[in-house]
């Protein structure tokens, strides 16, 4: 049986909000839920010897686990996968209780964390299958493309998806053959550690997945605790300061970091069918997705149109109570930058439609949708991660695209109308859902991550699968060639039949047909 749960080594100087620790020797973290300020439990908060001591460990783990075969390991993580959904129910509770979404949106969120497990277990033989390539000119060699465990791979992640979405880094890290150290976020860490239990009663090799808790101190030292590769999901302020402490270990890092997405109707659009995926793509999980739609772009024509059904399908959301579709915000920190944004939008001149910066009480928000929003407003421009939906009128699709392109980050995004297929493959982002939202995240097969600001890397699919791997080239001579320019033992002749060659292949001689015997060759 595997044991994950980080002992604790005595107090830290970690800037954990934990108030007075139940022993003299160990600091704690509180978690507190959101919704009610009630305490749902306590966590050590681990320090910089502890997070090393659970690397060491991990990286026995690791020799072991690397070397299962993939039936082997994909037979473990269904095991995992198999106790995760016994307990989809307690976890969905937990997440309702630290996060403060709604139970079913807790469910959902098990429901598709468990899906990338069960890909990513089943995936793995695949995707890392070694892979013959061309060998070109060095016609009596097989060339191979393989993938190998890293090691140990360090995740850390944010709380506003404490399942889902370091799962996007954990099943794939595991699944490629390598040992996991995760540290969750500060104010969910009680998901986190259930997560490591229910595996460290499935998995048969001690220490494969662990968890260390606390807040950025934490954190910190994971990054400099000797992983293989640090995963990060969280902000991008953070994510620099993870990445510049990676740097000093040439740790390298795979960065899932904010967004502000945009969606752009155009004039040919189904205007209802639009309006309604805007408003779950604006308000699901109270807008904290890092794939939350931030911005939208629509065409003059269908404008009011668009609003009138975006107000209206707000109307219908129920904020708060058991049967709500929007639960607590997690933090009141984050209340307090959806309020200044708001503020500010309505001080530079935009008006709201619903909600406004005074429909707040405590954690609850109430949805806000804003029109005569202009660019420099902190609602166009900063992520604003709260239930607000900026909605802006444009002349064109091609101002849309434009306007949607102006922004430092590129994660998700969402085109509507005929040509959006078309249109898609124009946003300067790392996905985006056709005529729906968010759908990307969904589809296991689909690489996750974003660009500029938004961070580099993939999790999902066979690219985050691979993500957890080294790369490696092998070139096997087969047979030996008289002319084998490996050697300093050439012929006479070899300058001329060197300078043959690259006129036969490269000059403007008989280029095709020397290219296409080669190709015939199978090289
Ligand atoms: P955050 O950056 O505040 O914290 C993320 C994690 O980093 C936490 O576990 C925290 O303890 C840790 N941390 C803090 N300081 C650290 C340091 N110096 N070194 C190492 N670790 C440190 O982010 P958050 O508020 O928890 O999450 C919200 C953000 O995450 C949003 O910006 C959201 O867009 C982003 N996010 C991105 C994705 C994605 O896949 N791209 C998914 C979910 C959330």
């Amino acid at each position: 049986m595997a044991v994950t749960t980080v002992p604790p080594s005595g107090p830290t100087s970690s800037t954990s909000s934990a108030s007075a620790p139940p022993s003299p020797r160990t600091e704690t973290l509180k978690s507190i839920a959101p919704a009610t300020g009630e305490v749902v439990g306590e966590v050590p908060v681990h320090s910089a010897a502890d997070v090393q001591a659970a690397v060491a460990r991990a990286r026995v783990a690791s020799a072991s686990w690397g070397a299962l075969s993939f039936a082997e390991r994909e037979e473990e993580l269904v095991r995992w996968r198999k106790a995760l959904a016994e307990a989809a129910d307690e976890l969905a509770d937990l997440i309702h209780r630290e996060n403060g979404k709604p139970r079913l949106d807790g469910l959902v969120e098990v429901f598709m964390a468990l899906s990338h497990l069960d890909h990513a277990a089943h995936r793995a033989a695949k995707a890392l299958r070694a892979e013959k390539v061309s060998v070109g000119l060095l016609a009596n060699f097989r060339a191979t493309v393989s993938y190998h465990p890293l090691g140990v791979v360090g995740v850390i992640g944010p709380w506003n998806y404490p399942i889902f979405t370091p799962m996007g880094s954990i099943a794939y890290a595991l699944a490629a053959g390598n040992a996991v150290v995760f540290k969750p976020s500060e104010l969910t860490p009680l998901v986190g550690v259930k997560l490591v239990e229910l595996a460290a009663r499935s998995l048969s090799i001690p220490d494969v997945l662990q968890v260390v808790t606390g807040a950025g101190a934490t954190g910190a030292a994971l990054c400099k605790a000797g992983v293989d590769k640090l995963a990060f999901t969280g902000s991008t302020a953070t994510g620099k300061k993870v990445m510049a402490a990676c740097a000093e270990t040439l740790t390298p890092v795979l960065m899932e970091l904010g967004g502000k997405d945009p969606m752009i109707v155009a004039e040919d659009a189904d205007v209802d069918a639009a309006a309604e995926a805007a408003v779950f793509g604006a308000l699901t999980n109270t807008g904290q997705a890092c794939i939350s739609i931030e911005r939208i772009y629509v065409a003059e024509p269908i404008y009011d149109r668009f609003v009138d059904k975006v107000v209206a399908e707000v109307g219908k959301v129920k904020v708060g109570g058991d049967d709500g579709h929007l639960g607590a915000m997690t933090s009141s920190q984050q209340v307090g930058i959806v309020k200044d944004h708001l503020e500010d939008a309505v001080r530079r001149g935009a008006r709201a439609l619903t909600g406004g910066p005074d429909a707040i009480t405590g954690n609850f928000i109430q949805p806000t949708v804003l029109v005569d929003v202009t660019d420099e407003m902190k609602v166009m421009k900063d992520e604003t991660f709260g239930p607000v939906i900026p909605i802006v009128k444009v002349k064109s699709t091609e101002e849309a695209v434009r306007r949607a392109n102006e922004t430092p980050f590129g994660l998700g995004s969402a085109v509507f109308g005929k040509r959006a297929r078309e249109l898609a493959d124009r946003i300067k982002a790392g996905m985006t859902s056709v005529n729906s939202v968010m759908a990307f995240s969904a589809i296991t097969a689909l690489p996750f991550g974003g660009v500029g600001e938004s961070g580099f890397g993939r999790i999902h699919g066979d690219h985050g699968i691979r993500e957890f791997t080294r790369t490696k080239a092998t070139a096997e001579q087969v047979f030996n060639l008289p002319m084998n320019m490996m050697s300093f033992r050439l012929p006479r002749n070899a300058a001329d039949r060197v300078r043959g060659m690259i006129k036969q292949l490269y000059g403007s001689g008989a280029v095709a047909r020397a290219k296409d015997l080669l190709g015939k060759l199978g090289r």
